[in-house]
């Protein structure tokens, strides 16, 4: 089974926004033991979406095109297609009273752009998108599968799990690529591949991946072994426990899931709230808790400071440790934690103060110096970090790294 991916858009040539949704869309196809040929980017124009769809269709089985589906003038996927395919398009009422329904409950009118996204070409079968206007578009063209997907991402990719995958099952014989994920935090890549390597190279059916992302790292286990599904069971379990127990602490999940959302449930489960005194993350932390639905209920605010006043006058940082160890120190880290908790009456206090660079390092403090500060009931602890990359990188791995402390001591 082969498949081709087409990204709709121009601003992914032009303005420098990251084409993405194809990384997920192949992740997701591999699970089906489908592999990705060949990928397209394409502006918003009707001679290369053509071009490119009409080599994708002669070779691969399944086709997704993302992206220009939506109600503007440059959105013309829906078009482009109907027209290559030699089909008509017509309004569907569903779909139409749909997206009254939702600009109504929006305060807004339906524009005749608008309903552009209900026109549905002869014989496709509507996606639902419950997180935007444009529904998704699945056509069968002689024996391959085309689905029109729309190009932001939280609408696409509950898509392709709900309806793109399903729908391959129901035409394709597929063959399920076998496989166990474990996620890490709190290691550097090196440091958790040179620990398990003796491991996993016992394994000769097994493709071992490591993916690092800053602060996080996903290993995944893929079966190679042929059709026998039970042996693969039974290896990829053994292989993914050796593993886990050789990182102990480290592994804090063994699906698809954010830190974020361990720490919460570790939270809830342990009746304890949290608050963050954020500096050189600027609340990133903050953002990475709230990421999570529900998160209210243990998570309950940040203080930004990122100026010497705010942490005196918000967290009582006294100026003196401010004057002699600086804003970036343990004392100051420690101080950020206690002061936090106690403003905002939480459990736990947990604190940053670092320099994200790329200016304003010195030889005693260079950028990516980093404290920590954890606060919990009346014990009081701080770390500090020396971290790579650029102010991006920085902030996100002292962002996970921080909720990988806080995960640890609550373990
Ligand atoms: P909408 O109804 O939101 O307009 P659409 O299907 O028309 O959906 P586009 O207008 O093409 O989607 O894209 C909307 C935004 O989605 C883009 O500005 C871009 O940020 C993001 N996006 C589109 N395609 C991709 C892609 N392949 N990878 C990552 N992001 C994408
Ligand atoms: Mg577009």
């Amino acid at each position: 089974m082969r498949a081709e991916i087409i990204a709709v858009g121009s601003e992914l040539l032009s303005l420098g926004r990251p084409e993405t949704d194809s990384l997920y869309i192949s992740s997701k196809l591999k699970t089906l033991g489908i592999d990705v040929l060949r990928k397209f980017v394409v502006g918003d124009r009707e001679q290369e979406l053509t071009e490119s769809l009409s080599l994708a269709l002669k070779r691969s089985d399944v086709v997704t095109i993302t992206g220009g589906l939506g109600p503007t003038n440059d959105d013309i996927t829906r078009e482009v297609v109907a027209r290559f395919l030699g089909k008509e398009l017509r309004e569907d009422q569903k779909i139409l009273d749909d997206l009254q329904r939702r600009y109504e409950r929006f305060g807004l009118k339906l524009t005749p752009n608008n309903r552009k996204q209900a026109m549905v070409p002869d014989g496709a079968e509507v996606l639902p998108n419950p997180h935007g206007t444009a529904p998704g578009l699945f056509l069968k063209v002689a024996d391959g599968l085309l689905f029109l997907l729309p190009g932001p991402p939280r609408e696409l990719c509950p898509m392709v799990e709900r309806h793109v995958l399903t729908i391959i099952r129901r035409y394709k014989q597929v063959n399920p690529v076998p496989f166990r994920q474990l996620k890490v935090g709190g290691e550097a890549e090196s440091r958790v591949d040179a620990r398990i390597e003796s491991i996993y190279k016992e394994y000769r059916d097994v493709e071992t991946t490591i993916l690092s992302s800053p602060g996080v790292i996903s290993l995944y286990f893929m079966w190679k072994g042929g059709p026998d599904l039970e042996a693969a069971d039974q290896v990829l379990d053994e292989l993914s426990d050796r593993v886990k127990e050789r990182l102990g602490k480290s592994v804090y999940s063994n699906r698809e899931e954010e830190l974020a959302e361990v720490v919460g449930r570790l939270l809830k489960g342990r009746s304890l709230t949290v608050a963050t005194a954020e500096s050189c993350t600027g609340g990133l932390i903050g953002k990475l808790l709230t990421d999570v639905s529900g998160s209210s209920a243990y998570y309950l605010g940040s203080i930004v400071s990122y100026s010497n006043s705010v942490k005196a006058e918000l967290l009582g940082v006294p100026h003196e440790l401010l004057q002699l160890d600086g804003a970036v120190s343990e004392p100051v880290a420690r101080q950020m934690a206690i002061g936090v908790r106690g403003k905002l009456g939480s459990d736990v206090g947990l604190s940053v103060t670092g320099i994200a660079g790329p200016g304003g390092g010195t030889e005693k403090k260079p950028v990516g110096t980093i404290w920590l500060g954890l606060s919990i009931k009346d014990r009081t602890k701080a770390r500090s970090l020396l971290l790579p990359g650029g102010r991006e990188a920085v902030r996100l791995r002292t962002s996970n790294l921080a909720l990988d402390w806080l995960r640890r001591e609550i373990l």
